[in-house]
């Protein structure tokens, strides 16, 4: 157990956590800064920047292959980060892991390598309307050039997937089941389990989209049972521009390289070319070194976190949100789900997302606005989008409360 995890008190520290993001501590309009736009990105703790730092300071080269010693270096610390990324999902091997440049790449990775040789005309891949469109649109353009459909799943009102529609959608047809952990847009924690034993009653298979739920609970993915799971650095208090596709080995193995150029080859000639072996198949090009090393410090980083107690308090944030919002005459939340995860999406009667965004920005506050690359959610829910404040480890209740004045102050205004 790490230090701080021993030192934890009964509750939990956010102010302490806190003091670990040097970016927190600053005025934004006279204000301090109340960061709830954590859905979006989350910031960087002081020993995330200080290992990408002293990376480029004395271990840069490219990695693999070289004979110097920065090379050796860089490779080591590479290879121990993407160890780092087996370890905190659970990965049976390291090979399991791919580095990408975030969830969006690595569903496009599955989506047309997997996809473009595995589909054919009639097959379905079944997403939720709950989709970020990074999860839609690879599979919209996989299935343009293979006669494939993609079928949405329906949503209830509340914002949950609807079980009973799934159940009815699932049949031979269906080789990919492909759904969020976590909805980006309104906070829902979608029932993977339930939806993975869904799907491999068909056949299916599945991809759950992690780039939500890693930042807010310990993820075992394999206990998981799905197929692939994706997720973004920059969401788990990394760096941006890395990320992580996790497979399974046999499906890994059986999947042709998505991008061809250096480090995926095992032999270049004319005519053909033979690939490297996993990870480096999927791999092409110099990848994000700092960024992989970055994420595996953030990693560590989240091993010094009582993260029962993160958790605890991060519900404790919405608990009260929830509260909060109760008591303001014409305020609605988007979306109910029986189980979120720290987001909290809102409309205020009268006023729109944008202005109160932008109203809330004057006061120091950030928040996201608009559709949240969620349209076709947006379009069920008949609205054009909402105000989101999405919370991390290091809110804190004041937070809460300086999003109510504001909320207050915008209803004054505009309402
Ligand atoms: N999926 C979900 C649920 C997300 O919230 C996001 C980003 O907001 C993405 C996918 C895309 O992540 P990235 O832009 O890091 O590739």
């Amino acid at each position: 157990m790490s230090a701080r995890a021993a030192n934890a008190l009964p509750g939990f520290d956010a102010e302490s956590v806190r003091r670990d993001f040097p970016i927190l501590d600053q005025q934004i309009n006279g204000h301090p800064l109340v960061y709830l736009d954590n859905a979006a990105t989350t910031q960087k703790p002081e020993c995330v920047i200080e290992a990408i730092s002293n990376y480029y300071r004395r271990d840069n080269a490219n990695v693999h292959r070289g004979v110097h010693t920065l090379s050796d270096r860089a490779t080591h610390a590479f290879e121990q980060a993407r160890q780092a990324v087996a370890d905190f999902l659970g990965s049976p091997r390291v090979e399991q892991v791919i580095w990408t440049s975030g969830t969006t790449a690595a569903i496009n990775l599955v989506a047309h390598s997997w996809g473009r040789s595995t589909l054919r005309p009639g097959d379905r891949v079944l997403v939720s309307w709950l989709e970020h469109h990074s999860n839609i649109v690879p599979w919209q353009l996989v299935a343009a050039a293979t006669g494939a459909e993609v079928i949405p799943i329906p949503v209830t009102d509340a914002g949950e997937i609807d079980l009973r529609s799934l159940a009815d959608l699932l049949d031979g047809r269906v080789k990919m089941v492909a759904v969020n952990h976590v909805s980006n847009a309104l906070g829902t924690v979608n029932p993977v389990l339930e939806i993975v034993s869904m799907a491999k009653a068909v056949g299916a298979l599945v991809l759950v989209d992690g780039a939500q739920s890693v930042a807010h609970w310990p993820v075992d993915v394999p206990a998981l049972g799905c197929d692939f799971f994706v997720m973004s650095g920059h969401k788990l208090f990394g760096p941006t521009g890395v990320g992580v596709l996790w497979g399974r080995e046999a499906l890994l193995e059986a999947m042709p390289p998505f991008m061809g150029g250096g480090e995926m080859i095992e032999r270049v000639a004319f005519p053909t070319t033979t690939f490297n072996s996993l990870p480096f198949k999927f791999e092409a090009g110099t990848p994000n070194i700092a960024g992989a090393i970055g994420l595996a410090a953030a990693i560590d980083y989240l091993g010094t976190i009582d993260r029962e107690a993160a958790m605890a308090h991060e519900a404790a944030l919405l608990a009260r949100t929830l509260e909060l919002a109760a008591e303001v005459e014409g305020l609605r939340r988007v979306g109910t789900p029986a189980h979120a995860a720290g987001i909290f999406s809102f409309l205020l009667e009268g006023t729109h997302p944008s202005d109160v965004g932008m109203l809330l920005d004057q006061q120091g506050i950030a928040v996201r606005t608009g559709h949240h690359c969620a349209q076709p959610l947006m379009e069920r829910l008949g609205i054009p989008g909402t105000v989101r404040a999405s919370y991390s480890i290091y809110n804190t209740q004041e937070d809460v409360s300086r999003l109510f004045e504001g909320i207050h102050k915008a209803k004054r205004l505009f309402a």
